[in-house]
C-alpha cells in the first residue's frame, strides 16, 4: 500500500483564506480588527525567519500586527512590563512570546504574565488546565493543526489507538489531551518508553513530536495507520548539502501508512495558520461577538 499525502501546505492555504472571510466580516460587521503583537527577543536567525512569516500571514489575512523587537540583553522585569502594556493594549487581542528565550530570563515567568485569553500559544498553565479538564481555553497551535487534520483524513476519531511520541508541553501533551478528546485510546511514548516499535506497531494513529531525525521506523507502522510527522530535523547529506526530515523514516512508512504528512509541507505550513485562527478567536471572545462560521 502506498500512503496518501496529507498536503499540509494545501489544507493550511484553504485555512488561511476561511481566516481572512472571517476578518473581512468582522471588520464590516463589528468594525472588530484582530490584533496580533508578536515580541521577539535577540537576534536568533531562525526565530527571526518565524516572526517574519507570521508578520506577512497576519497582514495577508487582513487582521494587525505589531511587532516588537528587544535587545539579548533586556531583563526580565522589562520584557514582562513589555507584556503587561501589551496585555493592557485593547487593539492586542493575542500576544506571542517568541521561544526559546536568552537563559537569563524565566520563560515560564513571562508566560503566565500575558492573561489566558490572549495567549494565542495556549502556553499559558491556565490554558493547559482548561484543555486538560475539558474546558474552553486557548489551545497550542500545532497541535491543533494536527488535529484538524486527523479530522478532516479521517473523520471520527472515537474508538481509535493512538500514540504520541514525545511529552513535551507543547506539543506532545496537548495532543495527546486533543486525542482523548476525540476519544482516543492515547499512549504516551517518551524517551524511557519500553519497546517503542511495539507500543507504534499497534497505533491506528501515530503522531511523532520527538525532535530526532527519523527516528520512528517505516516497518514499525501499522499497516494503514494514519501518521502526522511533527518533527522538523536539519540534517547533512552525503555530497555535503542539508535537507529537512521528520522524526519518521518517511521513504519506508508512506508504503505501509494509509496516509502520512510529508517533511516538509506537513504540519509545518498548518502551524502559523492556527495562530490566526486562534487570534480571531480570541478576538472574538474578547470582544463578546460570535465567531463567524
Ligand atoms: P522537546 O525536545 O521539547 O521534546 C521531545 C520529546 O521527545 C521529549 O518528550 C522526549 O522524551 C522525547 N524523546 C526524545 N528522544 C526520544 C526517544 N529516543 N524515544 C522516544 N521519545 C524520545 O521537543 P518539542 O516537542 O518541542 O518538538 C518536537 C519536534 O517537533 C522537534 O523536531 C521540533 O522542531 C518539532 N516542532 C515542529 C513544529 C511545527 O510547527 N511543525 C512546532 C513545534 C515543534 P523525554 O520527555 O523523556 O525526554
Amino acid at each position: 500500500m502506498t500512503a496518501s499525502i496529507i498536503d499540509g501546505k494545501a489544507f493550511a492555504a484553504n485555512l488561511k483564506e476561511q481566516i481572512a472571510k472571517k476578518v473581512k466580516f468582522l471588520k464590516e460587521n463589528h468594525n472588530l480588527i484582530p490584533g496580533l503583537a508578536v515580541v521577539l527577543v535577540g537576534e536568533d536567525p531562525a526565530s527571526q525567519v518565524y516572526v517574519r512569516n507570521k508578520n506577512k500571514s497576519t497582514k495577508a489575512a487582513g487582521m494587525n500586527s505589531y511587532e516588537h523587537l528587544m535587545d539579548d540583553d533586556v531583563t526580565e522585569a522589562e520584557l514582562i512590563a513589555k507584556v503587561t502594556e501589551l496585555n493592557n493594549d485593547p487593539a492586542v487581542h493575542g500576544i506571542l512570546v517568541q521561544l526559546p528565550l536568552p537563559k537569563h530570563i524565566n520563560e515560564a515567568a513571562v508566560i503566565e504574565t500575558i492573561i489566558p485569553e490572549k495567549d494565542v500559544d495556549g502556553f499559558h498553565v491556565i490554558n493547559s488546565g482548561l484543555l486538560a479538564t475539558g474546558g474552553n481555553g486557548m489551545v497550542p497551535c500545532t497541535p491543533l493543526g494536527c488535529i484538524m487534520m486527523l479530522k478532516d483524513k479521517l473523520g471520527n476519531l472515537s474508538g481509535l489507538d493512538a500514540v504520541v511520541v514525545g511529552r513535551s508541553n507543547i506539543v506532545g501533551k496537548p495532543m495527546a489531551q486533543l486525542l482523548l478528546k476525540e476519544s482516543c485510546t492515547v499512549t504516551i511514548a517518551h524517551s524511557r518508553t519500553k519497546n517503542l516499535a511495539e507500543v507504534v506497531g499497534r497505533s491506528d494513529i501515530v503522531v511523532a513530536a520527538v525532535g530526532v531525525p527519523e527516528l520512528v521506523k517505516g516497518s514499525w507502522i501499522k499497516p494503514g495507520a494514519t501518521v502526522i510527522d511533527v518533527g522538523i530535523n536539519r540534517i547533512t547529506k552525503e555530497d555535503g548539502k542539508t535537507k529537512l526530515v521528520g522524526d519518521v523514516e518517511f521513504a519506508v512508512a508512506v508504503e505501509r501508512a494509509g496516509a502520512i504528512t510529508p517533511v516538509p509541507g506537513g504540519v509545518g505550513p498548518m502551524t502559523i495558520a492556527v495562530l490566526l485562527q486562534n487570534t480571531v478567536t480570541a478576538a472574538c471572545r474578547q470582544m463578546g461577538i460570535d465567531e463567524p462560521a
